[in-house]
């Protein structure tokens, strides 16, 4: 029995256990050994006392390494165990005492099968458990790489997109809302100004009116009367233009302050008919007069404060303010504006007219110096210029008139209505540029929200493309990676199944995966070569003798295919021409050495009725098994060649005439035994042989080939199935 030889490539990867089985394996090795050593039972026993304990503690080792493993592989490996020390104490049992030899040999034989598949098929799989204890206590590189050996390739490299996007789609989410929001308060922001414009432009009118019934109730100029009715039809529109604002502009929920406020001030502004109705009935006091507007026109000022606070844009807010205060501006200028009118109407100031005139002066003074701390330079500039127009002039002409007059008690001989007209124009000015205001600020907000809403676009759109690359650039690059994994797996599978006929199409390939590609395509051909060159499966028993020449596994190249060439590639003997210049050697040492040399040609008997009856392929079968089974009969030194369709030629060095025809009469007879199984039919062939001898002095072999042929002639013609010789002996 032979030996078991320890081969590097069943390490798995554990110095114990790889230790434990070589020792195991050496134990074997004693035994078989000892098969050879005609030994006593004692020997056999002690062998097996040494197998059983150190298969007892390797199992143990085993077992306390597999118990990290799969529940299935832990359970396998009990099992293994289980069956070898069952193995053993059964292997005691049947050693028979007066047969030892044999029931060794069966016992070794199977112990050993047990050992090797259990450390090929099942202890192999330690390798990859010891790996991933190794990593675990090593690093996190290591253990990353170990935990995505364990996911699909496809789904690593789907997790590696989504980590690398996640931040990418968490930044784009910010941008997005950020700029969303950014969008959303430009537009409540221009909202807002819309509206604030609305209340400005009802209160700036509200201040007209009120200047213009001051004027009706004071003086009975009667072009007041006339502007009063124009007037109060302005600000009818314009506090419809609010109401209808209100109604329309939905604003957003956080800017519910201010329409709640709005709505209070807008049911407020319903005492405007009731008053207009009593100051056409000069039912009032001018001062009565005066507070009834002032008061409604208050509501209107903290409207505007109230918008300044809420607004959390930060131009804007700076700007509303601005807008606040030149709204609060203009209603001094209006009540300044209302006290002189009636003061020119009258002719004179009273005490206290003219010091209300002074503090409503002043505090204009103030309301600018705030008004410019919120507006830009370039505003302050603009609005430095609008108020040195000419009305403004002339307004601060007449005013500084009215103060100077006022101060004392001196006539005034300005018409009345005159510097209501100027006063009037100077607060339109203002007005009008609180307008202005409002607008820059819209324009401003159209801007911003524009610009918002394009980033956020350009997020959404920039974004989304991005996933999409990323995502589909990921899966092919998994895709083109899997392929040729997959195909691998299959060929490998293919291989061991002996099925050579997997070409794998990625071999070109650039990268690592060519490369194993290639080497599996290589290793492919290269058990393809073998297999030709080996000649198949029937072979089998041919291998084992030399005259079949058959190739063995890993034959050189150059020598492969110089064999292959002198080989008959149907029956693996030699071919014809290789079996003549096999014979030119012999007949040329023959010259030089005296000795003996037999021919035997051999022909099938009706060989074309098998080809006829069993078709061709079965008569290829046929001839095979002749083949073999004339190779069987032969000794090493003896040289078989296949020189026709189904004739072989045979030469025997250092064998007579007589003894050539012991041989031949021994392969006609192991033919004639031979049953050949054709699918369900069994088939007997014959053959014919005849025999001649080389008689020293020829040439070559020819002659004795010749007399081989008529040999066999003879044989055919005594009735086939029988060895004849030429001469006859
Ligand atoms: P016998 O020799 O006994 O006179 O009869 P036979 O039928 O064998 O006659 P013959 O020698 O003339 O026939 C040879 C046949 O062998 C003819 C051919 O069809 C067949 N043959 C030759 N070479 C091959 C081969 O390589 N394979 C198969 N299957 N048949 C072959
Ligand atoms: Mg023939
Ligand atoms: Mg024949």
């Amino acid at each position: 029995m032979k030996k078991i030889h320890w081969d590097e490539g069943l390490s798995v990867g554990d110095a114990t256990l790889d230790d434990e089985h070589k020792q195991l394996i050496a134990l074997l090795n004693r035994m078989i050994d000892l098969i050879d050593a005609s030994p006593d039972a004692e020997q056999v026993h002690r062998i097996l006392d040494e197998l059983e304990f150190l298969a007892a503690q390797h199992s143990r080792h085993e077992e306390r390494i597999s118990h990290q493993g799969s529940p299935e592989f832990h359970e396998q490996q009990l099992r293994a165990h289980g069956d070898f020390r069952a193995a053993i104490v059964e292997a005691r049992g049947q050693l028979r005492e007066d047969d030892l030899d044999n029931s060794l040999i069966d016992m070794t034989e199977s112990l050993v099968t047990l050992l090797v598949t259990h450390i090929i098929d099942q202890d192999l799989d330690f390798a990859p458990l010891l790996d991933e204890r190794e990593a675990k206590s090593h690093s996190l590189t290591e253990y990353l790489v170990l935990q995505f050996q364990k996911l699909p390739l496809v789904r690593g490299l789907e997790m590696l997109v989504v980590v690398s996007l996640l931040p990418m789609l968490v930044f784009a989410g910010m941008i997005m809302h950020q700029s969303w929001q950014a969008a959303s308060q430009a537009g409540d922001v221009a909202k807002l100004a819309l509206f604030s414009q609305q209340i400005g432009g009802l209160a700036h009118e509200l201040q007209k009116e009120r200047g213009l019934s001051a004027g009706f109730l004071t003086s009975s100029d009667r072009a007041f009367r006339t502007a009063l009715t124009l007037q109060r039809e302005a600000s009818n529109g314009q506090l419809l233009q609010f109401r209808r604002s209100l109604e329309q502009q939905r604003l957003d929920p956080h800017l519910a302050r201010v329409t709640e406020q709005a709505t209070k001030v807008l049911v407020r502004m319903e005492a405007l008919q009731p008053l207009r109705q009593e100051v056409d009935g000069r039912k009032l006091e001018p001062q009565e007069s005066f507070q009834g507007f002032t008061r409604l026109i208050a509501e209107l000022i903290d409207l505007t404060n109230l918008i300044a606070s809420v607004s959390r844009h930060e131009n804007a807010s700076e700007l509303f303010q601005a807008n606040a205060i030149l709204i609060q501006f203009g209603e001094m200028a209006g009540r300044e504006r209302a006290v002189s009118s009636a003061g020119f109407g009258r002719g004179q100031f009273t005490r206290q007219e003219y010091r209300l005139l002074v503090s409503l002066t002043t505090e204009q003074q103030i309301l600018q110096r705030q008004f410019r701390s919120y507006v830009t330079e370039r505003q302050w500039v603009r609005w430095r210029e609008q108020i040195s127009n000419q009305a403004v002039i002339a307004y601060q002409r007449l005013s500084d008139y009215a103060l100077e007059f006022g101060s004392g008690s001196g006539d005034l001989s300005v018409d009345s209505f005159t510097w209501f007209r100027v006063a009037t124009q100077r607060i339109n000015l203002v007005s009008d540029f609180q307008r202005q205001l409002i607008d820059e600020l819209m324009q401003e907000m159209k801007r911003e929200r524009s610009a918002s809403t394009a980033l956020f676009m350009g997020t959404v759109f920039g974004g989304g493309a991005m996933v999409l690359l990323i995502g589909f650039v990921a899966l092919q690059l998994a895709k083109s990676i899997r392929l040729p994994i997959l195909s691998l797996t299959e060929g490998m599978r293919a291989l061991t199944a002996d099925d050579k006929s997997l070409r794998i199409p990625y071999a070109s390939r650039r990268d690592e995966l060519g490369d194993m590609v290639a080497a599996y395509e290589t290793f492919r051909r290269k058990l393809i070569r073998t297999d030709m060159l080996t000649m198949g499966e029937e072979l089998g028993p041919l291998a084992a003798n030399r005259h079949a020449l058959v190739l063995r596994q890993r034959t050189e190249e150059g020598e492969a295919y110089r064999r292959l060439a002198s080989i008959d590639s149907l029956t693996g003997v030699l071919n014809r021409r290789e079996f003549m210049q096999r014979a030119k050697t012999e007949v040329s040492r023959l010259k030089r050495h005296e000795g003996a040399l037999s021919v035997l040609l051999l022909d099938v008997d009706y060989f074309k009725q098998v080809n006829d009856t069993h078709g061709h392929p079965a008569g290829d079968r046929v001839l095979r098994i002749i083949a073999q089974s004339t190779a069987a009969a032969l000794r090493e030194e003896d040289v078989l060649g296949r020189i026709g369709g189904e004739e072989f030629a045979i030469f025997l060095p250092s064998t007579d005439l007589v003894s050539g025809l012991g041989t031949a009469e021994r392969i006609r007879a192991a033919v004639e035994s031979l049953r050949i199984q054709l699918g369900e039919v069994e088939l007997s062939v014959t053959v014919s042989i005849g025999v001649s001898e080389f008689v020293a002095g020829e040439s070559s072999i020819d002659p004795a080939l010749g007399r081989a042929d008529r040999a066999l002639y003879q044989a055919k013609e005594g009735g086939r199935n029988r060895v004849c010789s030429y001469p006859v002996v």
